[in-house]
This record gives structure tokens, sequence and C-alpha cells, in this order.
């Protein structure tokens, strides 16, 4: 399952047939039981509210929920340049992990003291957030499978060695498996062996959790404009003022909940890049080819190389993969023009075809890419500025799904002044080093993408490059 063992190439006959079919849109917005309908109208001319949210993801989503629990009578209007879930949102794998920190290696590198506190803090928010879904009447499917990361070369056994040890000291459920171990949870013969990870980890339906948070939203009077970019931002007497194309919104405080795309203010640009990342999904599997799968339990996969791909079913028996690339472009576009990447797409779907043979002769009917918002800690930042008047909570990398209404909470415990256990972080009280500007931006990431993908191919050694950054604590992932 790691990336250099591609015995089917690319351009093989097999793949175009695998992918003759396949629309170029995310999977879990093209379905009739997520309807997200023509939309909100855009908003124009004046505008004031009390909570202005720029981005209608999850994180602007959750925190216009959680606005709204603090004072009902506050008036919210959550704005988006394109719709709810037309972000990240939409376009993720699914996998809900209690991790605020992209996991529990990155945390404890990063804040061994606090980590204990912070891998509680977690596990509580992910019960949290099943609760709240709940009490919204919203069902996103949340699935708590756990998660089964497979190793392709002993150098990964190695490692998850470590991480089952670290999961265990924090009491965690883990078991690792050996080769049949792995094969019998999920039958790929790339599998040597396995970590099962059964605590605070499971699936969900990103589409449907965007859909039934922008309709709980509506219900409760929050308000939804589509189609309304917010292209700048300016102090306004003791308010802030939002304009955008036909618009100009004045707001006692503003949240950015923009991930990925480009920053309103300077420090959020600064703190992350945009990193494409990519995913197939099949068509249903059917009964044979599950049973030949043997995927009973339904754990969310990954494997450990450096480049990893993941891998779960969808709720009707799809099978969805991606990862493996990910893809960072001079300036950092974002949207339409980088969203589809047919070599990546041919690439990933010879990796599915290499890991699971006896899916030979599937049809792939999605693939898409989305923005990933990586930054140099591997993790969210959230911080104001303007006295409070604007607020953030950005950069999940690839473990945004959970952490996002975490992050939302942050930004609104930040915005008012609130003490509380999230805001004494470390986590929150640190911002991650800034990327480089351009060119240096794009010349590190390059550089550091091909000493990863050398070290998989090495068994993985880490070359000087990599060890370098490992010491100075900075990094590059999707
Ligand atoms: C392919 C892929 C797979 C992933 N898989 C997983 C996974 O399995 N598990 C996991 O935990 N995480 C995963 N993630 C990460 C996760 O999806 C994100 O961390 C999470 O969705 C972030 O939510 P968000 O609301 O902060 O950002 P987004 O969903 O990206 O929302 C930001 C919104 O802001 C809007 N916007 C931006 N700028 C402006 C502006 N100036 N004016 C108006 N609107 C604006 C955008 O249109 C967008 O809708 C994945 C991400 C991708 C791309």
């Amino acid at each position: 399952m790691s990336g250099p063992a591609v015995a089917t190439r690319p351009e093989d006959p097999r793949v175009s047939r695998a992918l003759a079919d396949a629309v170029g849109r995310p999977f879990w917005t093209d379905r009739p039981e997520v309807d997200l309908g023509p939309g909100e109208p855009p908003a124009r001319g004046q505008q004031t509210t009390d909570l202005l949210v720029v981005g209608a993801g999850f994180t602007g989503l959750w925190a216009a929920h959680l606005a709204l629990d603090d004072d009902p009578d506050r008036d919210v209007l959550v704005v988006d340049g394109s719709g709810p879930g037309d972000g990240a949102s939409g376009r993720n794998g699914g996998f809900c992990d209690a991790s605020v920190t992209h996991g529990a290696p990155n945390g404890v590198a990063r804040w061994p003291g606090e980590y204990p506190d912070l891998h509680r803090i977690g596990l509580e928010h992910l019960d949290a957030l099943v609760d709240h879904l709940g009490r919204l009447g919203v069902d996103a499917h949340w699935a708590p499978v756990g998660e089964l990361t497979t190793a392709a070369e002993d150098w990964q056994l190695r490692d998850l060695e470590e991480v089952a040890a670290l999961h265990a000291e924090l009491g965690d459920d883990v078991e690792l498996l050996d080769g049949p171990g792995a094969r019998a949870r999920v039958d790929s013969p790339t599998f040597v062996g396995g970590l099962l990870r059964r605590t605070g980890v499971g699936t969900l339906d990103p589409g449907r959790l965007v859909d039934g948070l922008r309709r709980s939203l509506l219900a409760r009077g929050g308000r939804l404009a589509d189609h309304t970019p917010v292209t700048s931002l300016h102090r306004a007497g003791a308010a802030v003022r939002a304009d955008g194309p036909g618009v100009s919104i004045t707001a006692h405080q503003v949240l950015l909940a923009t991930n990925a795309f480009r920053g309103l203010l300077a420090p959020v640009r600064r703190a992350v890049v945009p990193v494409y990342d990519h995913v197939l999904v099949t068509e249903p599997l059917g009964r044979d080819r599950l049973d030949a799968l043997g995927w009973t339990g339904r754990e969310g996969l990954a494997d450990s190389a450096n480049q990893f791909h993941y891998a779960r079913l969808t709720p009707d028996d799809r099978l969805l993969w991606g990862g493996y690339d990910a893809i960072y472009r001079f300036g950092g576009p974002t949207g339409p023009s980088v969203e589809r990447n047919e070599a990546t797409e041919r690439l990933l779907c010879a990796q599915l075809l290499d890991t699971f043979p006896q899916l030979d002769g599937v049809r792939i009917s999605h693939t898409w890419g989305g923005p990933i918002a990586t930054t140099t800690r591997f993790c969210l930042t959230a911080g104001t500025r303007w006295d409070r008047r604007v607020g953030w909570c950005v950069g999940y990398t690839g473990l945004g799904v959970g952490a996002s209404r975490f992050g939302a909470a942050t930004a609104l415990d930040l915005l008012a002044g609130r003490r509380t256990e999230r805001t004494e972080l470390g986590l929150v009280r640190t911002a991650p080093v800034p990327w480089p500007p351009e060119p240096l931006r794009w010349a590190g990431i390059s550089l550091t993408r091909r000493a990863i993908a050398r070290a998989d191919r090495r068994h993985g050694r880490r070359g000087p490059w990599l060890r370098l950054l490992d010491a100075l604590g900075l990094g590059f992932d999707s």
C-alpha cells in the first residue's frame, strides 16, 4: 500500500477502463440525500450583523451554532464565496478523529508536557460533538469503527510499534496486528501488519454533516449567504466592515473560517498553505467484492508511509480511496482550476488496484480534489486582532472533521475574551512559524516533498533535509 510498489502503471488500460465514466465532482455532495439545492441568495448592498462568520465549512457552521447556543438573540450571518461544503468540508475522507493536534505523535512531539490534557480534551470534545449532533437532530452517520493503520514494509511496522506504545500509555484501546491479523480485517496482499485503534476515531458522512448543520442553522434563525466572497476587512470605529463585490457588511465581530483559502488578515495568510489532496470513489461494490475484501469491521484505513493513502467504505458500500500526492502550486492557488489532476487520479487508481487486486474491473464513479490547510505545526491555529473584533481558527491540515468544532469553539472563546481550558493551551497561546514568502515557500515545499518521497523509497530513512526540519520542529504534511 505504500508508494513505491506500483506494479499497475498509471497508463495501464485497466486504469483507463476504471476511470472511463468517473465524474469530476465530490461524491458526498452529489447524492439525492444531500440536497444543498440552489443555495441561499448572496448578500448584497449594506448589511449589519452582530457576528459575521466568513466561510460555511464545518468551522463556520459550528461557530454559528455555538454562538447561538451562547446567545440565541445574537444575529449571526455566515457568508461563503461559494456555498456550504464547497471547501474541504464537502470533499474529505470523513475520518472523524478526537485528536486536535493532527494525531498523537504530532501532539506529543510539540507539546509533550501538555499532551495528556490535549488527549483528554480531544476525547471529551468528540463526545460533545456527537452529543451536539444528537441535540441538533443531525444524522451524519457517525460510526465509531476505529482506524486500522497498515504497514507494507518492516520499517513501517517499527513505526507502528512506537505509535501503539504511545496510545497505550495514553489509555487508548490499541492492538498491534501481524500480517495475517491485518489481512483478516481487510484483505490486501500488501499488508504485513497493522495497528488497530478503537478509541477516539470513526467515520462519518461529510455531506450529511454539512447539509445537516446548514439546515439546522437556518431552522434556528442563523442566516446564510452563498456566493458572497469577502475581499477585504476594515476597522470601522468599534466595528469591522467586510467588503466584497456589491456588498458591505458591518459587524460587531468577525470570525474567519476560511481555512486553506487566502486569508483576509496577514497572520492568517502566513499561517497556512493550500495543499491539494485527491480522492476516488468506486461504484457500490456489491456482495462479491465486499466478501473478497472481508472488511466487515468497516474501520477507517490508512497506511503508514510518509506519502500515505486513506480508505474507507461509504454508507452505500463504495470504497473511498485518497491521499498520497500532496500538491502545492506556486502562489497557492485554490478553486476549480486546481481541483482536478488527471495524473494524480490515474496514479491513485493504479495504487488502488495494486492494493486490492480483487477490485479488478471496478468502476470509479467520482474523482475530486480539495484544499488542505497546512501549517508548519500540522494543526490548527487560532487568534484575534483589532481588539478582539476579528478572530479565526484555521489550519487543521488533514484532520479537521472533528477538530473544526473545537476550533470554532476556541475562536469564539478568544473573541469573547473568555479564559477557558482551551484558550490556556500552548496550542492556542502560541502561533506556528509562518511560511516564508514566495518563491522560498514553493522551493522549500518542493524540496520537502521530494525528500519525503525519497525517504519512502529508502525504507523510511530520513535524509539531511528532513532531519533538519525535524530538529527545527517544522515540516510539510497533508
Ligand atoms: C481531500 C481531503 C480529505 C480530507 N480528509 C479528512 C479526513 O478524512 N478527516 C479529517 O479529519 N479531515 C480531513 N480533511 C480536512 C478537513 O476536511 C478540513 O480540515 C475541514 O473540512 C476544514 O473545515 P473548514 O470549515 O475550516 O474549511 P473549509 O471546509 O475549507 O471551508 C472554508 C470555506 O470558506 C469559504 N471562503 C474562503 N475564503 C472566503 C472569503 N474570502 N469569502 C467568503 N468565503 C470564503 C470557502 O468557500 C469554504 O467554503 C480532508 C481534506 C481534504 C481536502
